[in-house]
């Protein structure tokens, strides 16, 4: 889903009622809003709700809004969200210290409805592209699934996960067959078409809490969660035989008339003195042991 129907979320944040209700009248069709009528109250509002746009006002009781927003961009996950100010000032300086802040733009008070409308409506549009083009940045543009910086990021991530939880982590490393001869008998456009359907094949045999990115040209990995040494080489095993019966046609191919796959897989419980790349190079050793001993096959075999 990327969102293109999807209404963005506007954070208000403002300790003036009328203010609250004048800004719903203007924005309140087009987007979703959410608010809060003072600083405290914002940074819980803004972490449960994502709002993709902050309007917030500078003088406020208590916390002011120069304080919010310092602390807005120092949470994970809020530092990219674009903060407008609210103000009835119109000295220089302050406009100054906003955008110090990280604030993109300011709306002074009274609102002339239009402005609202139109500074609102410049800054969502730009979010919505560079949401897009985070979003496509993780992905392989051939499959269509996270490439090989999404897996690095996931895995990190679920290697921790799994050490805290001692629970186990498994890797499956898959390369095609003869690929290269593949690409020069049927073309890189057929060779990118025989990529997608190994894609569908491979997901096809995971469950949805797992993970499954293209890591390099023809080699793809795949991460599974709390899943032992025999459920990761059965579900190894389920891929091998899956992109087999595909019945891909590849003449060039020295172990099958059909485009096959060789797989390595490994399983453990992360410990503190193994390091996550370790993982990786083991479940690349397995693969090509699996190359050496015939190609077609998952090594260690179940
Ligand atoms: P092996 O059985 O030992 O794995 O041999 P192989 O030919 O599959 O392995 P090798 O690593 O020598 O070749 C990989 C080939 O993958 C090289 C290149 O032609 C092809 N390739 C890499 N990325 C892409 C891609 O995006 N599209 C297509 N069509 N081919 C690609
Ligand atoms: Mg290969
Ligand atoms: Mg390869």
């Amino acid at each position: 889903m990327t969102g293109e129907n999807k209404k963005q979320i506007i954070m208000i944040v403002d300790d003036a009622p009328i203010n609250l209700q004048m800004l719903i009248e203007v924005l309140g069709d087009e987007y979703e809003i959410v608010f809060a009528g003072n600083g405290k109250d914002a940074l819980a509002v803004a972490e449960s709700n994502h709002p993709d746009l902050i309007l917030l006002d500078i003088q406020m009781p208590g916390i002011s809004g120069y304080e919010v927003c310092s602390a807005l961009k120092a949470i994970p996950g809020l530092t990219g969200v674009p903060v407008i100010f609210l103000t009835a000032m119109s000295q220089q300086q302050d406009e100054v210290n906003g955008l110090k802040l990280g604030a993109v733009d300011y709306i002074t008070k009274p609102f002339n409805p239009d402005i609202v409308r139109l500074r609102v409506q410049n800054h969502l549009e730009l979010k919505r592209y560079r949401d897009e083009r985070s979003r496509l940045a993780l992905l392989d543009g051939v499959t269509g699934i996270p490439n090989r910086r999404a897996f690095d990021d996931q895995f990190r991530r679920d290697w921790f996960r799994a050490m805290r939880n001692k629970t186990a982590l498994s890797l499956i490393m898959i390369d095609i067959d003869y690929f290269k001869a593949y690409n020069d008998t049927y073309g890189h456009l057929g060779g990118d078409d025989c990529l997608k359907q190994v894609t569908t094949a491979m997901l096809a045999s995971l469950r949805t809490s797992d993970f499954a990115a293209r890591y390099g040209g023809e080699e793809f990995v795949c991460i599974l969660h709390e899943t032992d040494a025999d459920g990761t080489l059965i579900t190894a095993e389920r891929i091998r035989a899956k992109i087999e019966l595909l019945h891909i046609p590849h003449g060039a191919s020295q172990v099958s008339p059909f485009v096959t796959a060789s797989l390595g897989a490994v399983s453990l419980i992360p410990a503190e003195d193994f390091v996550p790349d370790n993982l990786i190079r083991l479940a690349d050793q397995m693969l090509y042991k699996a190359k050496d001993m015939g190609r077609n096959r998952v090594e260690p075999p179940h």
